[in-house]
């Protein structure tokens, strides 16, 4: 299922493979929260500019147009017609962070939708049922995120409840996977590290939940709140604990830096809502620096928005067109900049392979790592 084929210092070159196919990591997840990326972008673009594992949401599509609906439709690979490997988020994180009321017991947490107020009841079975029903490729456990900081009193009793959720989730996952009208038999299970900015809580929780045997691990919690030194230390701290033979994902991380530097201390999967957030505000990534497309300068640049790029934007448009678009406040801009966007993250996989596989990581890193989060220099822009 997992299999690291290279390692350069702590970063791992792997191979992936669930039961909608294989993903060469280190990777970045697209995110499709609602089964559709903002901004207009299909599954069928996603295939264009080389995404390899989509991510959708739990908690959006319980509520939207509900799960059970998606699995008469035939799960979520048919719906939103996507036939390669699909992660779905367990929805402890929007339950925590979207909802304002909200009432966390030992069985769940129980909140009110942000589309209409209703009250929902969401625990470990709950979490577990949904993520069946849209039939992704991997499941995610169901656990509490907690904000930094936060009092260390709090963290520790948190995490005792998520080891505990954990534990459920896995007996649910079991026998979900059972049942003769599965959507997806083969879908695996990830349990997700916590512990706020604690190291010995942050070491606790991991060696606990390593026990379980999850088929991979992820970081939670972490980009919530606290600098980004903070954030390489603790993933530092938790990795020594992290089984060697799974894969490792970091949530909802990052910057193409953050990336780079996940990667560097063993990272394997990634995902971010940032680069389509930031397409749509027309803040591109080039492997110069980032520009901002709306820009004055950019009205006679006939050059597309990063000359080395392959994306369907860069392909035919120029920065002038793509500056109308945003200026003209037409949905193209909307589109075309997310494409360039998630290309360029895909792109700065692939490259980052590449460069494990040559033995050169550490010498990419050195060189992009400083340049690719900060505003473009130069003739480039
Ligand atoms: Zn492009």
């Amino acid at each position: 299922m997992f299999e690291v084929i290279k390692q350069e210092g702590k970063a791992r070159r792997g191979v992936f493979t669930c039961p909608h196919g294989t993903a060469q990591t280190p990777v970045f997840m697209n995110v499709g929260t609602q089964g559709v990326i903002k901004g207009a972008v299909s599954a069928h673009d996603l295939k264009e500019i080389g995404c390899q594992i989509e991510l959708s949401n739990t908690y959006h599509l319980h509520l939207r147009p509900g799960d059970e609906t998606v699995r008469e439709l035939g799960g979520l690979h048919r719906f939103m017609d996507w036939d390669g490997p699909i992660l779905t988020d367990s929805g402890g994180f929007q339950v925590f962070s979207l909802s304002g009321l909200r009432k966390i017991k030992e069985e769940g947490v129980t909140f009110a939708s942000h589309i209409d107020g209703r009250r929902i009841f969401m625990g470990p079975e709950e979490s577990m049922r949904i993520q069946a029903n849209l039939g992704s490729d991997v499941a995610m456990a169901f656990d509490e995120c907690i904000e930094n900081p936060a009092p260390l009193p709090y963290v520790q009793q948190s995490c005792e409840r998520t080891v505990r959720w954990l534990e459920r989730c896995v007996t649910e996952h079991r026998r979900l996977m059972e049942q003769p009208d599965c959507v997806n038999p083969g879908q695996m299970l990830f349990g997700i590290n916590q512990g706020g900015t604690y190291p010995e809580v942050r070491i606790w929780h991991m060696q606990e939940i390593a026990k379980l045997d999850c088929d991979g691990y992820a970081i939670g919690g972490l980009a919530v709140g606290e600098p980004t030194q903070v954030m390489y230390d603790i993933i530092d701290v938790v990795e020594p604990y992290m089984p060697k033979d799974k894969p490792r994902y970091l949530m909802g991380v990052g910057t193409p830096s953050n990336i780079i530097e996940g990667v560097a201390r063993g990272v394997d999967f990634f995902d971010c809502v940032m680069p389509a957030r930031n397409a749509r505000h027309g803040k591109l990534y080039t492997w110069s620096g980032t520009i901002n497309i709306k820009n004055e300068k950019y009205k006679l640049d006939q050059r597309p928005i990063d000359p080395g790029c392959t994306c369907p934007a860069c392909a035919s448009f120029s920065r002038a067109y793509l500056r109308h678009l945003f200026v003209a406040g037409e949905m193209l801009a909307m589109r075309l900049a997310v494409l360039h966007n998630l290309h360029f993250y895909n792109e700065l996989m692939v490259r980052i392979r590449a460069a494990l596989d040559e033995g050169t990581f550490e010498e990419f890193r050195r060189k992009y790592a400083p340049i690719l989060d900060r505003p473009a220099r130069g003739n480039e822009t």
